[in-house]
């Protein structure tokens, strides 16, 4: 039964504008970019700082209720719906950067800070927050790090686990882990940081992040490659890797349906290439010699405009052409708004078996749903591919059937059902395609050990807990 009190005491706690149970604030808060079902919280908290996000926690422990925590609601696997009448607990009023370290090459961020802020100040004193994906106006960090997100430069920098190197998380009883070391050596017992980062929430709410910060490489090129089959986007990565070493920071492929699907979200983007060919290729340059750095990947180019027939290029010539050849790519959350109802998919598959893959899960999910749409892209540098399914008046109950299809392919293929995403409420039911009977008794002990009463964000990961 609920603490009467409760909602009165949070009240009092958070004090004015601190928690809003208002049916306005109650909607932008029932769900996430994962079009998986709305759920109204109990009420929206929002605290502003670690000791009030500690208090809040101890009390709905004591009273038993379930809370979920809140980023930017960017996330695709359903993590942040408030199930079950949850108390949203948003971060979005814990913001800023507490620090920049220039000694370190460290920043301290509040985990409520949008990923876009937090880049730029890191680019502001000269340095590159090396995490970066199509959802930084509105993602947070603390978002970031709890999903554990990839992105544009896995291939270059690895996925956020490798930019953190300390964090600030509460338990569920309240009581708060300052782990906010800038050491990256530091193997003093157990390293507590990794039970957060890409946990979804489930075991803890990060309220601050030391993010490492690298050099910020003051040239960027950028290239746009349509190629004749995957294949030769494979030859041509192989290639780029041995070229470019630690220049190449992104390898973005986009099937045809992909592209097909971005001009109809947006007539003026930029693609130089006949609509019908198979794939293109994003590739981006970061270096320390602009005009050099043009040079090697047009030279790069040339040799693969003759070592793969078919092979057409565009390299951009300014910062305003790269950031137009980089919103093809970034289309990406458009067109999933428009596909309507769909099933988003985010899959990692080994590289060499990614075409193949690619050629079953369209044929096998058209074969059934012949009016479904397939679209499929991805950071194929890292073996991530992004499949979505759907069509405006697809069947609701039709995803389940997608899912498993889907995910048949990948367990069949020794892949991943969830490369970037989490696994959130979306694919709880699948778990046991990823990860073995062991792996997963394991994370239910350690989610007992740490959150006994189950508050936090049930559901979310692992599923009914009994
Ligand atoms: C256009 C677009 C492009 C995207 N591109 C990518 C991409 O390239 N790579 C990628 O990995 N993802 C991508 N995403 C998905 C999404 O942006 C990421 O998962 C992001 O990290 C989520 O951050 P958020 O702040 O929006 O978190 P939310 O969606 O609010 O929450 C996500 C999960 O984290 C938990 N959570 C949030 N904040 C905290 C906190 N402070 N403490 C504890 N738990 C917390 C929530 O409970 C939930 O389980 C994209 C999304 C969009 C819309």
């Amino acid at each position: 039964m609920r603490d009467a009190n409760l909602l009165d005491e949070l009240r009092q706690l958070l004090g004015p504008g601190g928690l809003s149970a208002d049916r306005e604030a109650l909607t932008a808060h029932e769900t996430d970019w994962s079009n998986w079902g709305r759920s109204q919280p109990l009420a929206v908290a929002r605290p502003r700082t670690t000791e009030e996000v500690s208090r809040l926690l101890a009390l709905c422990h004591r009273a038993g209720q379930a809370v979920v925590p809140q980023g930017g609601l960017t996330g695709f696997a359903g993590g942040a719906i408030p199930a079950g009448e949850a108390l949203a607990l948003s971060l979005e009023r814990m913001t800023g950067v507490e620090e920049i370290d220039r000694d370190a090459a460290t920043m301290t961020v509040k985990a409520g800070t949008t990923l876009q802020a937090a880049q730029d100040a890191a680019e502001a004193e000269g340095f590159l927050l090396a995490l970066d994906l199509g959802a930084r106006g509105s993602c947070q960090v603390g978002g970031n790090v709890s999903t554990n997100a990839g992105g544009n430069r896995v291939i270059r920098y690895g996925m956020t686990r490798e930019q953190v190197l300390g964090l600030e998380a509460v338990l569920a009883d309240g009581t708060v882990i300052d782990a906010m070391s800038k050491l990256i050596k530091d193997n003093a017992g157990f390293s507590l940081k990794h039970l957060f980062i890409g946990s979804e929430g489930a075991l803890g709410v990060v309220t601050r992040i030391v993010f490492r910060l690298h050099a910020l490489p003051p040239s960027q090129n950028v290239a746009l490659v349509a190629c004749s089959s995957f294949d030769d986007v494979l030859a041509m990565l192989r290639r780029a890797r041995s070229a470019f070493g630690g220049r190449l920071t992104a390898y973005e492929t986009m099937w045809r349906v992909f592209i097909e699907a971005a001009h109809e979200a947006n007539a003026a983007l930029r693609d130089p290439f006949p609509r019908e060919r198979p794939c293109r290729v994003l590739i981006e340059l970061r270096g320390e010699d602009e005009v050099r750095d043009r040079g090697d990947l047009e030279d790069f180019l040339a040799g693969q405009l003759e070592a793969l027939p078919g092979t057409e290029a565009v390299v951009a010539q300014s910062g305003q052409e790269c950031r137009e050849l980089w919103s093809l790519r970034d289309s990406a959350g458009e067109i999933t708004r428009r596909l309507g109802n769909l099933a988003n998919l985010d899959v990692s598959i080994p590289i060499a078996h990614m075409g193949d893959f690619v050629e079953r899960c369209r044929e096998t999910l058209t074969r059934r749903w012949p009016a479904g749409r397939t679209v499929f892209f991805g950071h194929v540098g890292d073996g991530n591919v992004h499949v979505l399914f759907g069509s405006p008046d697809f069947p609701a109950g039709e995803k389940p059937g997608v899912e498993a299809a889907v995910y048949d392919l990948v367990q069949e293929y020794g892949g991943s059902i969830a490369a970037e995403h989490g696994i959130g409420r979306v694919k709880s039911a699948y778990l046991d395609r990823t990860r073995s009977a062991a792996e997963i008794a394991l994370m239910r002990t350690l989610k007992r050990a740490l959150d006994p009463k189950g508050i936090l964000n049930p559901g979310a990961v692992l599923g009914p807990m009994s």
